[in-house]
């Protein structure tokens, strides 16, 4: 099954997607995460990317589509995939319809995570995240067993360069943007599913649970 988590920045995103994709025992395919690998690597792709991201504007669509297709279309998300922050414009939601239709697949599932903009905010500036292997860390939800070092692998914690005030903000005005006509566009596909985000992050996973559980009942049921 192919599905996409959809939600502002700080939202919790990647922590759901890692959690539906021990549930679903489908990968998790976050673009800022494989953008973030190719600057940290120095590729031709990461160095054009880099600048975009510094700022908190979008990379453009070409470049992100072509590395995201090949990804999604490739032998490890052959049975499905969890994507999470693409696609994020029209022009990426059209290319991802028109080569999953090619390969007799389609996106079955929208789920929108939502939250105020000030719990927002107050996640993406109090996060920090491991220069090692980008667990997250937050002083309201979860704090390192030793200061400024990651439980799982030991390396330093540092802020995101695109986690601070500013850059945080226009994060969350062009995802308010852009995501507009994407919601519209998957509410009109009838996928659709708008999930709060806020609380106990157990809590909104039960609720993603509970909204797949009852689309798989519905769709058992025609
Ligand atoms: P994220 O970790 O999803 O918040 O993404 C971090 C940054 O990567 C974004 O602010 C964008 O600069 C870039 N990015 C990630 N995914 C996309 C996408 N689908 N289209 C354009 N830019 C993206």
């Amino acid at each position: 099954m192919d599905l996409l988590l959809i939600g502002p920045p700080g939202v919790g995103k990647g922590t759901q997607a890692a959690r539906l994709r021990q549930a679903l025992g489908i990968p998790h395919l976050s673009t800022g995460d494989l953008l973030r690998r190719h600057v940290a690597e120095g590729t031709a792709l990461g160095a054009a990317a880099g600048a975009h991201m510094r700022r908190g504007e979008l990379v453009p669509d070409a470049l992100v589509t072509e590395m995201t297709l090949e990804q999604i279309l490739g032998p490890s998300c052959s049975a499905g995939v969890i994507l999470d922050g693409f696609p994020r414009t029209p022009a990426q939601a059209e290319a991802l319809d028109t080569a999953l239709a090619g390969h007799a697949r389609r996106l079955a599932v929208v789920l929108h995570l939502t939250a105020p903009d000030q719990t927002l905010l107050r996640r993406l500036t109090g996060r920090r995240t491991c220069a090692g292997c980008g667990d997250s860390y937050h002083p309201d939800t979860r704090t390192p067993r030793t200061h400024g070092q990651c439980d799982s692998c030991g390396q330093p914690l540092v802020q995101r360069a695109d986690d601070t005030a500013e850059t945080a903000r226009t994060r969350l005005a062009v995802h308010t943007r852009q995501t507009q006509p994407l919601l519209a566009r998957y509410r009109l596909a009838g996928v659709l599913h708008e999930i709060d985000g806020c609380g106990d992050p157990g809590d909104v996973t039960r609720r993603l649970l509970a909204v797949l559980a009852l689309r798989a009942a519905g769709s058992s049921a025609l």
